[in-house]
Protein backbone atom coordinates (compact mmCIF):
# COMPACT_ATOMS: atom_id res chain seq x y z
CA UNK A 1 0.00 0.00 0.00
CA UNK A 2 1.36 3.25 -1.48
CA UNK A 3 1.94 6.43 1.57
CA UNK A 4 3.39 9.62 1.54
CA UNK A 5 5.50 10.96 4.14
CA UNK A 6 3.81 14.00 4.74
CA UNK A 7 5.92 14.95 7.91
CA UNK A 8 9.67 15.35 8.44
CA UNK A 9 11.35 16.57 5.78
CA UNK A 10 8.09 18.02 4.30
CA UNK A 11 8.77 21.77 3.95
CA UNK A 12 5.93 24.08 3.93
CA UNK A 13 5.19 25.93 1.16
CA UNK A 14 5.43 29.88 2.30
CA UNK A 15 1.77 31.76 2.02
CA UNK A 16 2.84 35.48 0.53
CA UNK A 17 5.34 36.17 3.49
CA UNK A 18 5.34 39.87 2.23
CA UNK A 19 2.21 41.72 0.82
CA UNK A 20 2.34 42.35 -2.88
CA UNK A 21 4.19 45.08 -3.63
CA UNK A 22 2.04 47.46 -5.92
CA UNK A 23 2.88 46.88 -9.63
CA UNK A 24 4.49 49.67 -11.54
CA UNK A 25 4.94 50.49 -15.14
CA UNK A 26 8.54 49.39 -16.17
CA UNK A 27 9.93 51.60 -19.64
CA UNK A 28 9.58 48.62 -21.97
CA UNK A 29 6.41 47.25 -20.18
CA UNK A 30 3.71 46.15 -21.74
CA UNK A 31 2.48 49.16 -23.16
CA UNK A 32 4.57 51.59 -24.92
CA UNK A 33 3.94 54.92 -26.55
CA UNK A 34 4.76 55.95 -30.47
CA UNK A 35 4.70 59.01 -31.86
CA UNK A 36 2.23 58.71 -35.47
CA UNK A 37 3.79 59.56 -38.41
CA UNK A 38 0.77 61.55 -39.74
CA UNK A 39 -0.57 63.65 -37.18
CA UNK A 40 2.26 63.65 -34.37
CA UNK A 41 -0.91 62.02 -32.19
CA UNK A 42 0.80 60.08 -29.04
CA UNK A 43 -0.59 56.78 -29.58
CA UNK A 44 -0.37 53.98 -27.06
CA UNK A 45 0.10 50.42 -28.49
CA UNK A 46 0.91 46.70 -26.68
CA UNK A 47 4.25 45.30 -26.51
CA UNK A 48 4.60 43.06 -29.57
CA UNK A 49 2.98 44.90 -32.21
CA UNK A 50 4.93 45.77 -35.29
CA UNK A 51 2.73 48.59 -36.69
CA UNK A 52 -0.37 50.76 -35.26
CA UNK A 53 -3.20 52.36 -37.29
CA UNK A 54 -3.79 55.45 -36.10
CA UNK A 55 -7.19 56.40 -34.79
CA UNK A 56 -7.09 59.81 -36.22
CA UNK A 57 -5.90 59.76 -39.24
CA UNK A 58 -5.53 56.49 -40.21
CA UNK A 59 -1.39 56.61 -40.85
CA UNK A 60 0.05 53.17 -40.32
CA UNK A 61 2.89 54.15 -38.16
CA UNK A 62 5.72 51.00 -37.79
CA UNK A 63 6.91 50.41 -34.52
CA UNK A 64 10.64 50.45 -34.49
CA UNK A 65 12.12 47.07 -33.40
CA UNK A 66 12.44 47.16 -29.25
CA UNK A 67 15.52 47.35 -27.45
CA UNK A 68 17.03 44.62 -25.75
ZN1 LIG B 1 -2.29 59.94 -36.73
Amino acid sequence: MPSVQAAGTAMPVPLAPYPTPVPFTPPNGAQSQLVCSGCRNLLMYPAGATSICCAVCSTVTVVPAPEI
